[in-house]
């Protein structure tokens, strides 16, 4: 298990690392598909579908201030936003 981040909504989590508009539909509440998946290093990872099938170049341009880290209960808001859920197991 990864180390924890400590979220003023959802206390201590695990953290996931996203794309900027996962982030934003956080925010906005508007979904941008959601496509999650664990890294080598067992780290969440989770993006929209548009950085889901960008090159390494677009995915750069995308993402001009790099990933954000959001805690695994926002990860689970975004999913809901989304229409999907998320097995904290998987
Ligand atoms: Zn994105
Ligand atoms: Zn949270």
């Amino acid at each position: 298990m990864s180390k924890l981040i400590e979220c003023s909504v959802h206390g201590k989590s695990e953290p996931a690392y996203t794309c900027a508009h996962i982030k934003d539909s956080l925010n906005d509440g508007k979904p941008r598909g959601f496509n999650m998946m664990r890294d080598d290093d067992d780290e969440i990872q989770a993006f929209c579908d548009t950085c889901w099938n960008a090159s390494d170049e677009e995915w750069d341009a995308l993402n001009a201030d790099g990933p954000r880290l959001l805690c695994f209960g926002c990860l689970m808001k975004v999913a809901e936003i989304n229409n999907t859920t998320i097995d904290a197991h998987e």
